[in-house]
């Protein structure tokens, strides 16, 4: 009775957060910089008689929001940065708002504003009394640059939780049964002695030649790593002019695999790699380690409940102006990523925007590539997620298609289905103790002599706050 209680609490809510959200997406931050989002979410919680606990870490927009008391802790996870560059109206063809600007093509402006809108709704159950316990939405800055949340549990913020549910944007419905890749974003600075590129290069140590024998040396060692891991690089600094040789040069790394050893092993090698590629040119080097992150530890537990409040709660289908909208946007998108998504998921054709529920077990223990600092919570806390349908089969994230269709109903339809889920899930968590000690002792087990261990020590500051680095 009150799950269909809570799912009307949530219709009724639907207006105000579906405000909120496209609010966020026409004022896109990038990370670190959220300040609008956060300020929003911040002010509607409040208004609503949330308790607030904001700049955590020192970060500006990091803060968490709580409602009740007692036992058990249920957090929900929220994320609001954008990304650069990727400006884009919801038209579905290519049409920046701004040139360069930002744009909200990983859909954080509904990933965040859902989980408000479950604490909202659960609010009203515990205001009733048919519900007991603390609920938490954590609004998290900086999940594209993968570090906000590892910052975070620095604070602890995480520590005291019974369990934390989190969903991401996707192209179904799908319980995200499956981990995700360690990830370790660093950058090596080297540094050498300007020189007239033409009159005295004998007098000059070029810094872009470290940067480049650097690169060489990582290319050569991927042949000597686990399958399955990812090295990739960017020049961030190459110097200014030819005729200059460059003193300063910094390249900018992410190193993946699928657990933290494999990462740390690989970090290793590079140090040795740069120090090498230093001296050969005559220059020194420094690096700055900007995010290290764990693989997803996942929860059958907690992905159970998610499944079957899915299925007992279907999507409701998209409308024909909808699926007209989605027709026209897929014309921009490779036809072959469009195939291997419909075969993955055995879908029809015809079926563009899937309203149907994916649950498949053989995913478990399996890795996608790709990383979120959204696994460093799932080592400290059993942890669920789950991806709703918000735009057409096909839509790559981190593409303009994204941001324009994250931005109309379609994107609006999944948050709120998204926001449903979790909070049907927390319900059954708050309503059923006997499900969150089950989902901890599955934790436990998993976690066993792994205890958690922040990858950021005291001396990697988020941005903002002045950083140290390590001279070699
Ligand atoms: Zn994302």
């Amino acid at each position: 009775m009150s799950k269909k209680e809570l799912v009307r609490n949530l219709e009724e809510l639907e207006h105000v957060t579906g405000s909120l959200a496209l609010d966020i997406w026409q004022h896109p931050q990038i990370a670190y910089e959220e300040t609008y989002a956060s300020a929003a979410q911040k002010s509607v919680l409040a208004d609503a008689g949330f308790r607030i606990t904001e700049n955590i870490g020192g970060m500006q927009t990091a803060f968490y929001a709580e409602y009740g008391s007692g036992y058990p802790t249920i957090g929900i996870l929220g994320e609001f940065d954008a990304l650069p560059g990727l400006s884009q109206s919801s038209k579905p063809y290519k049409d920046p708002v701004s040139e360069n600007g930002p744009g909200h093509a990983c859909g954080h402006h509904l990933l965040g504003t859902a989980g408000v809108e479950s604490v909202l709704g659960l609010k009203q159950l515990i205001d009733q009394g048919k519900v007991n316990g603390t609920i938490r939405y954590y609004g998290c800055p900086a999940e594209e640059v993968l570090s906000g949340k590892t910052f975070m549990a620095r604070e602890g913020v995480f520590d005291d939780l019974d369990c934390c549910l989190t969903w991401h944007p996707g192209t179904s419905n799908v319980v995200q049964n499956y981990s995700t890749q360690a990830m370790i974003s660093i950058k090596f600075r080297f540094h050498g002695v300007p020189a007239h590129a033409a009159g005295a290069p004998h007098a000059g140590r070029s810094a872009l030649d470290a940067v480049e024998i650097m690169n060489i040396g990582a290319n050569y060692l991927r042949e000597h790593l686990v399958d399955g891991t990812r090295i990739h690089y960017s020049i961030t600094n190459g110097g200014q002019a030819p005729n200059i040789v460059p003193d300063e040069a910094e390249v900018w790394y992410y190193l993946r695999g699928a657990n933290r050893d494999q990462v740390e092993d690989m970090l290793m090698r590079m140090h040795d790699i740069a120090k090498g590629a230093a001296l050969i040119t005559g220059t020194s080097t420094s690096h700055e380690l900007l995010a290290n992150c764990y693989h997803m530890l996942t929860n059958d537990t907690m992905d159970t409940l998610n499944y079957r409040n899915m299925e007992d709660y279907p999507m409701e289908s998209f409308t024909s102006d909808e699926v007209a909208y989605a027709a026209i946007l897929r014309k921009s998108m490779d036809p072959k990523l469009i195939e291997a998504s419909r075969r993955q998921l055995q879908l029809d054709s015809n079926d563009i925007l899937p309203t149907k529920n994916f649950y498949n077990i053989a995913m478990k223990d399996t890795t996608m590539p790709g990383s979120t600092d959204v696994a460093d919570v799932s080592w400290i806390t059993p942890l669920a997620s789950i991806g709703t349908t918000c735009g057409p089969i096909g839509t790559q994230v981190h593409a303009w298609q994204a941001t324009a269709v994250f931005g109309t109903s379609i994107g609006l339809k999944g948050m709120h289905y998204a926001a449903r889920i979790m909070a049907l899930t927390a319900y059954d968590l708050l309503t059923e103790p006997a499900f969150v000690e089950q989902a901890k002792a599955e934790f436990i087990e998993a976690t066993a002599d792994k205890p958690y261990q922040v990858g950021l020590d005291e001396t990697v500051l988020a941005p903002g706050t002045e950083r140290k680095e390590q001279l070699i």
